[in-house]
This record gives C-alpha cells, structure tokens and sequence, in this order.
C-alpha cells in the first residue's frame, strides 16, 4: 500500500530572481532561469553570462584596435565631408555617393584592425564617422568663412583681421544640407559595414 507520493519535488527559483519558480535550466552552466534570464541560442536556452563568455571568446580585438578604427573613420569621413561641403555637388549625388564611401571607410577600418572583432567596433566606427565628419564640415565652414572675412577686410582697406564668430559656422554647418546627409549615411554604412562584416 502506497502513499500519495507528498510534493517531494522541491520548488526550483530563478537565481537573478528568486520570486520566480522555474524548472528552467541554462544547457551550458546549468543554473536556475526564469523565461526573461533564459536566452534562445542555436544550441539551446543560456543564461545570459554563459551568453555573453561565448561573445567574449568570440570578440578578439585589442583597445588598439579600438583607437585605430576610430581614427581611421573619423579621419576618412572628416575628408569626405570637407570635400562634399566644398564642391556643393547637388543632394542626389551626395547621397549616391555616400554609400560606396560609407562601404570603403567602414572596410579601411576593417582592414586596419586585420578585421578582428570587438563587441564596440560597430558604435565606435559610427561614433567617430559622426563626429570627424561634422569636424571636417566645421574645418570647412571655418576656412571659407575666414577667407570670406580676408577678402571684405582687403578690399575695406582694413589690416586686422577680426576673429570667425563661431555661431557663424555652426550655421554654415547646420544649413548645409548636403553635409549633413554625407555625414549621416557615411555613419548608416560605416555602421552597417561592422555589422554585416565578412
Ligand atoms: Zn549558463
Ligand atoms: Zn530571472
């Protein structure tokens, strides 16, 4: 004669949530997680540390690496951008030729860090791409202004050359629309390129 077998199973919790019952288990570590912990993975369910160690193994580049991508797209967008603003090529062609531009920079970049992988290099390529070229596009704006300047004060007969009023350039920069546009796809694809890297 049996007895009803009393509830002899323990009740199992999430370990990042103990309020949560699961009976969930990471496949590699196998720790105790709750559906929101659990992350879907080619190879089964994972908690999120064991995820992120794969990632680590996975991610090889050195914060060398880190410094040369930056410079590389901060440097080639901030050219690219002071050309764009100075020849004032009509939108459309900017923003066809943004995109083969973008491509080529995010691959120099590539390149330059022997296409190592790094968990930031995406944000930092497109962080550096943004900021060098809104640079170039000051350096251009700043220059042009300043020769503008030059040549009013020559032909006033005046020596002294007063400094650039900066708000002029910051909106030289924000009126140019074709900057802006190269700008801002060159990041898309510096961006993507890191992403969607072969
Ligand atoms: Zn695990
Ligand atoms: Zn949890």
């Amino acid at each position: 004669m049996s007895m009803p077998a009393p509830t002899t199973e323990e009740l199992t919790f999430c370990e990042v949530h103990p309020d949560r019952e699961t009976s969930l288990r990471c496949n590699k570590c196998g720790r105790l997680m709750c559906v929101e912990c659990a992350v879907p993975t080619p190879v089964g369910y994972r908690c999120k540390q064991c995820v992120r160690q794969h990632e680590d193994k996975f991610f090889n580049a050195s914060p060398n690496d880190y410094a040369i991508i930056a410079a590389v797209c901060a440097a080639l967008t901030g050219v690219g951008a002071f050309i764009i603003s100075a020849i004032g090529i009509w939108l459309i062609l900017t923003i066809i030729a943004a995109i083969p531009i973008g491509g080529a920079i995010g691959e120099a970049a590539l390149r330059a860090t022997g296409r190592r992988r790094g968990r930031y290099s995406a944000q930092i390529a497109g962080a550096a791409a943004l900021l060098g070229g809104l640079l170039g596009g000051v350096i251009h704006a700043y220059s042009a202004i300043q020769q503008a300047l030059n040549v009013a004060i020559t032909q006033l007969g005046q020596q002294a050359v007063p400094p650039v009023p900066i708000e002029m350039v910051v909106n030289a920069v924000v009126q140019d629309i074709g900057l802006l546009v190269f700008v801002g796809m060159v990041t898309f694809f510096v961006y993507s390129r890191f992403k969607m890297r072969g």
